[in-house]
């Protein structure tokens, strides 16, 4: 190695990035390897000195040591297709350089967290290397041992499991692996028209095909007036809170008003949240196809309301040819609750502002609505027109990243 990358290691910060699914995927892996470097690449945009770069099979992200550490494992947390990340140092592949590097890392760790334990886990990546793996170990925490003398092993249930890994041209110490999502980097599998309310679900479902790969158009229907442009203003902070995750995208916002109005002076009360639904899919089916999105994804959860059981889930999906994502389909309120706050979208999906679902909202909504009576309540609307005066109404907003 040269004199001037080694006078270099160590003065910056080191990621290790490992894919997760990405590193399955065949004869595939290049182009996902290719899409998962370049989204964090996009994300790290926002620090001055950063580097990402693909090597020996493995994603490592450089940066100057005045930049905060955690703030940037944060950002390369939110790629999706990351499985993890390890902070690390490096060195020179001889047993000399690697103790010494050992040393130097866990001086690091007792001063920072208490450290008192280790054990060594090495693996030999270059198996030209003249030293064995279990040698490896041996020889580096005997290194370890000597230069931090508050240390002892413990093999069952150490404070610090240090791992080397030994490559080619460098040798890799680090500790901890910080997981990440996993997922599929984004773009890789579809675009997706989300219909995005200001509640808790929406965004978690939104989130989570994302996750996939998926990249994101959204939707929003609002009731102006009967809901407020602060209820709006908290959809569009919300939506900005998921493009942390998914990168910018358009979220059409439309007024229902008018075709619950019609609802509501045509058909029959009870059925007028059913009717809403199936209006509000169409008008998102008919959006996605002018936006190339191949599927629907709404944040619907099997009985957790009444235009969500079996029966109403069923008339709702007649409404549209489109495939219709459900991601939380089988989770509990709970786990969707955790998911939320674990992204960072609940404290805003709880504020408490009204939604088009609740104006007009009716006192017994039926539970098992049948097709053919929602068929026949329809016919008694121009849906077509309503839907095209919906949708040449509306407004499209940028949402950029919170
Ligand atoms: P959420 O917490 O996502 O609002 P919810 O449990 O309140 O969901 P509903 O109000 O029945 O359930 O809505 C079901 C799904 O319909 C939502 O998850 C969302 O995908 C979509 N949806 C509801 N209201 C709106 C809206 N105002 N704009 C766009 N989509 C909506
Ligand atoms: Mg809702």
């Amino acid at each position: 190695m040269s004199e001037e990358i080694k006078k270099e290691m160590n003065s910056e910060h080191i990621f290790i990035v490992r894919c997760g699914e990405v590193a399955l995927k065949g004869m595939n892996k290049p182009y996902f390897e290719r899409m998962l470097l370049d989204r964090i690449k996009k994300l790290l945009k926002k620090f001055d000195g950063v580097r990402a770069y693909r090597h020996e099979g493995l994603i490592f992200v450089r940066a100057d040591k005045s930049l905060d550490k955690n703030a940037i494992i944060k950002e390369i947390g939110k790629v999706f297709g990351v499985a993890s990340i390890s902070p690390a140092m490096e060195c020179d592949s001889n047993m000399e350089a690697i103790g010494k590097t050992a040393v130097d890392y866990m001086m690091e760790a007792i001063e920072e967290r208490g450290v008192k334990t280790f054990k060594v886990e090495a693996k030999r990546a270059d198996k030209n290397f003249p030293v064995k793996s279990p040698d490896i170990g041996r020889q580096i925490g005997a290194a370890v041992l000597k230069g931090c003398k508050v240390l002892k092993v413990d093999v069952h249930d150490p404070d610090c499991r240090l791992f080397v890994d030994v490559r080619h041209d460098c040798s890799y110490i680090y500790q901890d692996k910080i997981p990440g999502y996993g997922g599929l980097p984004l773009g890789t599998n579809g675009k997706g028209m989300t219909l995005l309310s200001g509640g808790i679900d929406s965004p978690v479902a939104t989130w989570m095909m994302a996750k996939r790969g998926m990249l994101i158009e959204a939707v929003h229907f609002h009731s102006y007036p009967y809901t407020s442009q602060r209820a709006q203003e908290k959809v569009e902070e919300l939506a900005s809170l998921v493009a942390t995750y998914c990168g910018r995208f358009k979220m059409h916002v439309i007024n229902l008003l008018p075709i619950q109005e019609q609802i509501v002076q045509n058909c029959p009360e009870e059925e007028t949240t059913i009717l809403v639904r199936r209006f509000m899919m169409r008008i998102a089916e008919k959006l996605a196809q002018q936006t190339g999105c191949n599927m629907l994804i709404t944040g619907e959860n099997l009985g957790q309301v009444a235009s969500q059981t079996a029966e109403a889930l069923v008339v709702t999906d007649a409404s549209v040819k489109m495939p219709v994502m459900r991601p939380l389909i089988g989770l509990d309120k709970v786990d969707i609750m955790d998911l939320a706050k674990e992204i960072g979208t609940y404290e805003k999906s709880i504020e408490p502002y009204e939604d088009c679902c609740t104006v007009f909202l009716p006192k017994h909504p039926t539970t098992k609505p049948k097709l053919e009576r929602i068929l026949m309540s329809e016919s008694k609307l121009d849906c077509e027109a309503l839907i095209d005066a919906a949708v040449a109404s509306e407004e499209v907003i940028e949402i950029r990243p919170a």
